[in-house]
């Protein structure tokens, strides 16, 4: 759909922030956590191990995504999906959304239902039980969303990027470069003759291709796996938001190792799956002799620390990824 398209609904500018929050409100997913949802100055959310995780993600127009790819409900799945992500990389249990939306106010109010379907399915499918607490509504030039996910750790400890150890496997859990490929193709072939992101030939392209174009749209994270991998003894996680070789070298330097990947393990090791972003899977290491939890290959293991953070078949890995400002062409249509 066109985001301006008047026949699906009035414009935001012709409501009034209520009648559009009542439009909204019945489509939100409940948090099975809240003791009390949206309505009042403030939310309200049982925390019962007496901590809760808590990130925050934002996603603008033009660096992060195009109005002509995305549909207004794969904006919600994603801006969910990829809170989703940093909560599970903690070993935390999702519980809570609180989003934060600032809209061209020309556009139609059926964009704000339809990202909060999308909301609603990634959280239904991703993360039952986790819901939207709160939020805020207001106007700008550029679409704007601003997601706080809260996540439960149900008394486990926290899983840091800082405890993987020498002799530890290094697994993943969820697609390598999917989502790369899929950016890659919209900006080859999602695009009119001019080079403007197209949206009918977005849409032809996505149907040809559901596991790239697909998963760079509304990528499908392993969220379960961040509280499993915690029961299997996890030592140190974090989500691949920005691609494997630039979030291994992360992972690396706050353990003070080196990650020791090995190209058989990985698939085609080209540079989708070792330095494209936004798969949000999960980095995991696990100590030696644990069984990896089911979802989760071997790519490689934990080595001492040397003069490189990652290396690929023992050759120094070159920390590089997924980079808003290195690919953001600052003129976005
Ligand atoms: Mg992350």
């Amino acid at each position: 759909m066109v985001f301006s398209d008047r026949s699906t609904g009035p414009s935001l500018s012709e409501l009034t922030e209520g009648r559009v929050l009542e439009r909204i409100f019945p489509r939100l997913p409940l948090a099975s956590a809240a003791l009390l949802g949206p309505g009042d100055d403030c939310a309200m959310l049982r925390a019962p191990d007496g901590r809760y995780v808590v990130t925050t993600d934002m996603m603008v127009h033009g660096p992060d995504f195009r109005e002509a790819w995305s549909t207004p409900f794969d904006l919600g799945w994603k801006a969910a999906a990829t809170n989703l992500s940093d909560v599970a990389a903690m070993g935390a249990r999702p519980t809570g959304l609180v989003i934060a939306l600032a809209v061209p106010d020309h556009y139609s109010v059926s964009v704000l239902e339809n990202f909060a379907d999308g909301v609603r399915a990634a959280c239904a499918e991703l993360a039952p039980g986790c819901g939207v607490v709160g939020g805020d509504l207001s106007t700008s030039r550029t679409f704007t969303i601003a997601v706080t996910a809260f996540g439960d750790l149900e008394g486990r400890s926290a899983v840091l990027r800082s405890g993987a150890r020498v002799g530890d496997i290094v697994a993943v859990s969820g697609t390598l470069g999917a989502a790369a490929r899929g950016l890659s193709l919209l900006f080859a072939e999602g695009v009119n003759e001019t080079g403007e992101p197209d949206a009918e030939r977005a849409g032809q392209l996505r149907e040809r291709h559901p596991d790239t174009v697909g998963i760079q749209l509304a990528p499908r994270p392993p969220i379960g796996d961040g509280a499993i991998a915690a029961h299997a003894g996890v030592t140190a996680m974090m989500d691949l938001s920005d691609g494997l070789a630039l979030d291994a070298s992360r992972l690396a330097r706050a353990s003070g190792v080196t990650l020791s990947l090995e190209s058989a393990k990985l698939g085609p090791a080209d540079e989708a799956v070792l330095h494209g972003g936004e798969d949000h899977g999960l980095l995991a290491c696990f100590p030696a002799d644990a069984d990896l939890p089911t979802r989760f290959r071997r790519i490689g293991v934990v080595s001492a620390p040397s003069d490189s953070d990652v290396t690929l078949d023992g050759a120094p890995l070159d920390a590089r990824g997924w980079d808003p400002y290195a690919n953001w062409d600052g003129n976005a249509g």
